[in-house]
């Protein structure tokens, strides 16, 4: 059921989804909708239903979906979603847009990256019916929610332990995807085409273009990012001409990586991490120093190429083969594939 009306924004009539699959064609046109996916029933048999927020332009134009939370503790997503939804105009909007602030409902109620099952949702995307409870609730965001966009914006932070910069996770050699990853308020831009299972992943091999975009630090609410990741999905907005005006290039490039992997230790103990984030390091700069429980220390561990900082470990509790800093190798990617 769609629930509205905005604060300030004319009534909706209630239009009823009966809560099984974004039926686009009931959204009501120039309205903020509030509403609800079901995806899932608990332990107690009660339904666990995804909040959406909608709004459908008169003018025709695609769908955009924005979703959060896939991992239940990365919330910056969330005011991302408010802020646009919010101050958007939908009588100058062309087709529809999709805000989804959390999917991984179970995990956000615990605070936790992961499904009640323990299994990471961004790893088996788009689920199985008939399958695990973490392959269901995959299946039923992938089949009632995610199916209907045209185009994708995933939301992310880093884990618990780790920060991350601002930085974009997109195939770029994929052509859309790539123009939508150059449109990124983001610090850095990695090419990769996975993880396999991943949210994103899993909707461009559907045919829709997406990204992710990963913005700081997990459980926590980052003003600064928030605005960038606005000015951010606007352009992806006035690119796919569903909102009128210039494209805002960002005040500093992002830097673009060919590709970008977490440097491990290969013992356990006390971990002190050198390198800021977006710094760029040397082939043999040292990263960090591991010392014993006794305080001992006892290892120094070197960056194995040049790089720049993507993310970082500041848990300083670690076991043989725990992340250090994620290095982006700086390089162009490979070049776009043919349509
Ligand atoms: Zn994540």
């Amino acid at each position: 059921m769609i629930v509205g009306p905005s604060s300030h924004f004319k009534e909706n009539q209630g239009i009823d989804w009966q809560n099984t699959r974004l039926d686009i064609n009931k959204i009501p046109e120039e309205v903020l909708s509030f509403g609800s996916i079901d995806l899932f029933e608990d332990r107690l048999g009660r339904k666990i239903g995804a909040p959406i927020l909608a709004i459908k332009g008169k003018k025709p134009g695609p769908v955009l979906g924005i979703t959060a939370a896939i991992h239940g503790n990365e919330i910056n997503g969330i005011p991302i979603i408010h802020e646009i939804f919010h101050s958007l105009d939908p009588n100058e909007l062309k087709g529809t847009i999709i805000g989804v602030p959390v999917i991984n409902i179970p995990g956000y109620l615990n605070y936790k990256r992961e499904f009640i099952d323990g299994k990471d949702l961004n790893r088996i995307m788009p689920g199985k019916a008939r399958g695990t409870p973490s392959q269901e609730y995959a299946h039923s965001i992938f089949s009632r929610i995610a199916a209907y966009f045209d185009y994708h914006i995933d939301l992310h932070t880093a884990s618990f332990g780790r920060i991350n910069s601002h930085y974009i996770r997109a195939d770029l050699t994929h052509p859309v995807v790539n123009e939508l990853a150059s449109l990124q308020h983001a610090q850095i831009i990695v090419h990769t085409k996975g993880p396999v299972g991943s949210f994103r992943s899993a909707s461009v091999k559907s045919g829709h273009p997406a990204i992710t975009i990963e913005l700081g630090n997990p459980q926590v609410f980052q003003n600064k990012l928030t605005v960038e990741g606005i000015h951010s999905i606007e352009n992806v907005m006035k690119y796919l001409k569903m909102m009128d005006g210039d494209i805002i290039q960002p005040r500093i490039p992002p830097v673009i990586c060919k590709k970008s992997y977490w440097v491990r230790c290969f013992d356990g103990g006390i971990l002190e991490v050198y390198p800021k984030l977006i710094e760029k390091i040397e082939e043999g700069s040292v990263i960090a120093t591991l010392r014993d429980i006794y305080g001992r220390d006892d290892i120094t561990y070197k960056s194995p190429e040049a790089g720049i900082i993507v993310g970082k470990n500041v848990n300083p509790v670690v076991s043989t083969g725990d992340r250090i800093i994620h290095l982006g190798v700086i390089g162009d990617p490979p070049p776009l594939s043919q349509p």
